[in-house]
């Protein structure tokens, strides 16, 4: 029996090159193979009579060889084997291409097992081509006779090389550890884990498959929830200021406004008021599309610590957006004469003094003078501490790191602050049950009443010419131009490569004679930020990104985004780029170009075409494509799955209630083997 933990290389049978191709795929260890699981099975258990087969049927047959043989096929420069085989009952030909070492492995006499699909031949009647076999040889059959596993693979690795691995590892399971708490295997009467992922790979029958993937899925999503419910009661162990609702500031503050209140961004304000009072922190993350005003909800909530005596800082995730939110807010509080600061690496201003040395806003900030502060990850230095912090807001982003948290705390003394995080990427109620277990959610998904609807369409290659004539004619009226580029070259994990043809295509031989601008990820911040102010300034005209462009960055003047390669993104993700035009009165177009006509990209790019609703376009991402491309769950720190998925609703539902119980009425420490697991992904310590 191999340790758990033997590299793929001390295994029989692993060379070099084997043990590369294992590794591409992720598998290092016996442990990862046996973790390594099926993405699908076929069943090859039904096992037929040849007097009884069918055309079409998929099955397997035990015979014995009476005939083998290889021969040229020349008109088509293969080698065919051909072979017959028999059984008590009949015989039938059996038909494969370019294996010609099959007629070595395999003779007369050899007693085999042939899996597949039953073919029909106009002359000779029924065959097997290229079906999967197996010698009969008294060990027990991997790859025919039962439900068999499919694993991805990679190189020259063979589908019977890594079912003969993973057999090999499956030796080892029962080195597998048992974590999960007793009564909660008994409670829903769950498999054992090390029966769980023999049956995962090598099934009995599809009743046992179903409940090793019950097991499975159960775990992945049990750990999750635990680790959402850790986090929670950790955080709920803090105490916060309680800040009192003081509601008629702020409804005075509201009526001042030029324009209504959605409802729901009523509801979102007033959800977030009420928690600001209670003393344990709010971690509410509010979430809306953009352009639907989660901005003002944020100021009512700085504005109602403010008038309780408490500092608010408020967290944007570039220097620009920084400094287009301390405009915004200097102007909607100017009436309350609140003190606003902008803290970033290149500047330090205060709203009514204007640029200042860090050295005195730091001064101001400690001794509380200033009462809001707007910045980038400037706001957390070490050298900055705070007075009093009740509220600390981040924008475009879907939580606070455990870090930024851990600092803000810190820096605000005995108390904890409340926490708001704000971001346009519509995540559906599911899924945020399990990326945002420890969270609570506020969701707008009203829009302002009079929005201008964005004309989105296809232009196909031939029409291509007419959409630079348009966009001709709309820079001549002074408007501005987005053109996205996906990433084409894997090698090119930036997109740099494209980005920048993109770029040279168009200033050398589309627009000669307008100003383009350039923008990518391997770009300095500095670089980043002085594009971005050339091109809000409109000295760029149109400007050429990859999908690094800002999130929530404003230019009221772009009307036109033009998305190149768009079957290669999301529909949410496009939907965010398609936010970044039609933010003031001019009509805005949104064009998508693809060199993938296929009717099932073409569907896709539809649902974007016809719908206006983010939350909408990221539920259709969901159902087809999968979460990974609802844009920004991966870095949201969603696990990637091996087995659990998020149309498990129930599990979902049923795991976080098992998780809630378990902390209620155990102690994790009196459970070594869950707590190991769960240090596996590293939260505990982040904690302590
Ligand atoms: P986002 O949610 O993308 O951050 P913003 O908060 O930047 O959106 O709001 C976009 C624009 O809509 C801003 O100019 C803001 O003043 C305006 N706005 C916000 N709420 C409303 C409303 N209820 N009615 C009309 N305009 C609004
Ligand atoms: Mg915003």
């Amino acid at each position: 029996m191999y340790p758990l933990n033997t590299p793929v290389e001390k295994l029989t049978r692993v060379g070099g090159a084997t043990a590369r191709y294992l590794k591409s795929l992720g598998i290092f260890t016996v442990s990862d193979l046996i973790y390594n699981f099926p993405y699908r099975y076929e069943d090859f258990s039904h096992l037929a009579k040849i007097v009884d087969l069918k055309p079409g049927e998929m099955v397997t047959i035990r015979g014995r060889i009476v005939l083998i043989k290889n021969r040229r096929s020349w008109q088509r420069r293969m080698y065919v084997t051909e072979a017959l085989i028999e059984d008590e009952t009949g015989s039938i030909k059996i038909v494969w291409f370019n294996q010609p070492f099959l007629a070595k492995n395999l003779n007369s006499g050899d007693e085999i097992f042939i899996s597949g699909k039953v073919d029909t031949d106009n002359l000779l009647g029924l065959q097997f081509v290229s079906p999967s076999y197996e010698k009969i040889n008294g060990t027990k059959s991997l790859n025919t006779a039962k439900i068999v596993p499919v694993y991805s693979l990679s190189g020259n690795l063979t589908i019977k090389q890594l079912r003969f691995l993973t057999n090999l590892a499956l030796g080892s399971v029962r080195l597998v550890k048992e974590w999960l708490p007793k009564n909660i295997l008994q409670k829903n009467k769950l498999l054992s884990l090390t029966l769980a992922l023999k049956e995962i790979h090598f099934p009995k029958n599809f009743k046992s498959l179903d409940r090793a993937r019950y097991r499975l899925k159960f775990d992945e999503l049990f750990l999750i929830a635990l680790q959402s419910q850790i986090i929670r009661r950790y955080l709920d162990k803090n105490k916060a200021p309680s800040i009192e609702f003081k509601e008629k500031d702020i409804k005075d503050f509201v009526s001042s406004l030029s324009f209504q209140l959605t409802n729901d961004q009523k509801k979102a304000a007033w959800q977030i008021l009420l928690d600001m009072q209670k003393e344990t922190p709010m971690n509410r993350l509010l979430e809306g599309d953009v352009g639907s005003g989660k901005t003002i909800v944020a100021a009512l909530a700085a504005l109602d610590t403010i008038i309780n005596g408490y500092q608010a800082v408020f967290m944007a995730p570039t220097e620009i957006l920084a400094k287009q939110h301390f405009q915004t807010f200097k102007e909607l509080l100017a009436p309350q004469k609140i003190k606003v600061a902008l803290l970033t690496s290149s500047e330090k201003n205060l709203n009514d003094q204007g640029v200042i040395t860090e050295k005195k806003l730091i001064k101001d900030i400690k001794e509380g003078k200033v009462e809001l502060i707007i910045g980038t990850q400037a706001l957390i230095q070490d050298k900055i501490e705070y007075n009093n912090l009740g509220l600390a807001i981040i924008d475009e982003q879907h939580r606070f790191g455990v870090e930024q948290r851990k600092q803000l705390k810190d820096k605000s003394k005995s108390l904890t602050p409340h926490f708001l995080s704000m971001t346009a990427t519509p995540i559906p109620r599911s899924l945020a049950l399990i990326v945002y277990g420890d969270l609570d959610l506020s969701i707008i998904r009203e829009m302002p009443a009079g929005r201008k609807k964005i004309i989105t369409k296809l232009v196909s290659e031939a029409n291509r010419d007419k959409a630079y004539q348009f966009i001709k004619a709309e820079i001549k009226k002074g408007r501005q131009v987005f053109v996205i580029c996906p990433l084409i070259d894997p090698s090119d994990k930036l997109g740099v490569k494209s980005v920048i043809n993109e770029y040279k295509k168009l200033s050398k031989n589309i627009f000669p004679d307008l100003n383009i601008g350039l923008l990518h990820g391997k770009l300095k911040a500095e670089e980043k930020d002085r594009v971005m102010r050339e091109f809000k300034a409109n000295n760029i005209q149109i400007l050429v990104s990859t999908s690094v462009i800002e999130v929530g960055i404003d230019i009221p003047n772009a009307t036109i985004m033009m998305i190149e390669g768009s079957d290669r993104f999301g529909l949410a993700q496009m939907h965010q780029f398609r936010g970044r035009v039609g933010r003031a009165e001019h009509q805005s177009y949104c064009f998508l170009f693809t060199d993938n006509g296929s009717p099932k990209t073409l569907e896709r790019l539809s649902a974007l075409i016809k719908s206006n609703d983010g939350f909408k376009l990221a539920e259709y991402d969901l159902q087809f494509r999968g979460p990974g491309e609802v844009y920004g769950i991966r870095q949201s720190g969603l696990p990637d799955f091996k087995i659990a998925s998020l149309n498990d609703l129930d599990l979902i539902n049923l795991t976080k209630n098992e998780a809630k119980e378990f902390l209620n009425q155990c102690n994790i420490n009196d459970f070594p083997e869950l707590k190991a697991k769960l240090d596996e992904i590293k939260i505990i310590d982040h904690l302590e």
